[in-house]
């Protein structure tokens, strides 16, 4: 029988309705629109669609967004002077500076200097170790993408054998301390994993990571898991697929998300939300 089809796209586009609500009521209440603000420091190709597409997120959802371009040689002081204006403005309640970065500015410097409550990407080393203690904090928003899609399919997670392969800070790692505290057992594998298959196999729940076309085949997945595809791998021919052998997979597979309209879209909602969650936290703290 061919896999459910677990489809981000629908499931983002209800969040996203959901979070323009909580913005409507948040500009009721206080007056102002929550603000989220995304620093673009050069003209990567691939970074402008990215914040072309969360800056257009933010305006159907009520939230005001301002982006902040930089020139690719501005230096790491001037990109800091602009983070530090940012944390003291009271109407910013995210702040987002879009990666990679030029060589010549170290990203976790600039990282660590975004005020953690406004650390709407959840890359701050406080919220990362606020995750990893299992404390409130702002999550990264493709694993918590990830999470929320598991949750609204209903898939057990307490006692399931949960494979993520691929451990990058932005992905890996922090959807391992997810499943973990969702009371998985985590396996975690890397480039240097031996014997994949092996571990693969035994996943009742398995996410791709990597950015690696037709990385995990048929034969890699037990019969009935519930796979998630991280991956975003453009082909030559063009045609957008993620790291999984998706029509193969399918067919051994309980369920399984697409690339295009299956994480990718969960990312930005994630997004939005984080936005809102700060602009709340922010806002009950000030009253
Ligand atoms: P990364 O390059 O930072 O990390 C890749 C990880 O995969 C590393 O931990 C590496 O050790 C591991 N790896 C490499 N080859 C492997 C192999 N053969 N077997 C097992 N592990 C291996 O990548 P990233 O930033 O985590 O992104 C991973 C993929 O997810 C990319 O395709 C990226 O485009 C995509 N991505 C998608 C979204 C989304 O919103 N859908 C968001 C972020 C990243």
């Amino acid at each position: 029988m061919p896999a459910q089809l677990i489809d981000g796209k629908s499931l983002a586009e209800t969040l996203r309705q959901q979070v323009g609500s909580r913005a409507a009521r948040f500009l009721s209440l206080h007056g102002r629109a929550p603000g989220l603000t995304v620093i673009l420091v050069g003209s990567n190709p691939a970074s402008e669609v990215y914040v072309r597409h969360k800056v257009a997120a933010c305006e159907k959802a009520g939230i005001a967004s301002q982006l902040i371009r930089l020139d690719a040689t501005c230096s790491s002081e001037a990109l800091l002077e602009q983070i530090g204006r940012l944390n003291k403005d009271r109407t910013v309640d995210g702040i987002l500076v879009q990666l990679p970065l030029p060589k010549h500015i170290a990203e976790k410097t600039i990282i660590q200097a975004i005020a953690p409550g406004k650390d709407v990407d959840g890359f701050h080393p406080v919220n990362a170790g606020a995750l990893f203690t299992g404390q409130p904090c702002l999550k990264p928003c493709t694993p918590l993408g990830v999470m929320v899609m598991l949750e609204h399919h209903n898939t057990a997670l307490r006692g399931a054998e949960a494979v993520v392969v691929g451990a990058s800070n932005i992905v890996g790692k922090p959807l391992a301390m997810m499943l973990l505290q969702a009371g998985a057992t985590v396996t975690l594998c890397n480039s240097k994993t031996q014997n994949l298959e092996e571990k693969t196999r035994r996943a009742d729940v398995l996410v791709a990571a990597v950015g690696r076309p037709g990385l995990i085949s048929a034969e890699m997945v037990k019969p009935g898991a519930v796979v998630i595809d991280v991956g975003i791998n453009r082909l030559e021919s063009g045609q957008l697929v993620g790291d999984v052998d998706f029509d193969r997979v399918a067919r051994v597979a309980k369920a399984i998300t697409p690339v295009p309209g299956g994480v990718g879209p969960m990312t930005i909602a994630m997004l939005l939300q984080n936005t809102l969650d700060a602009a709340e936290s922010f806002a009950s703290l000030s009253t």
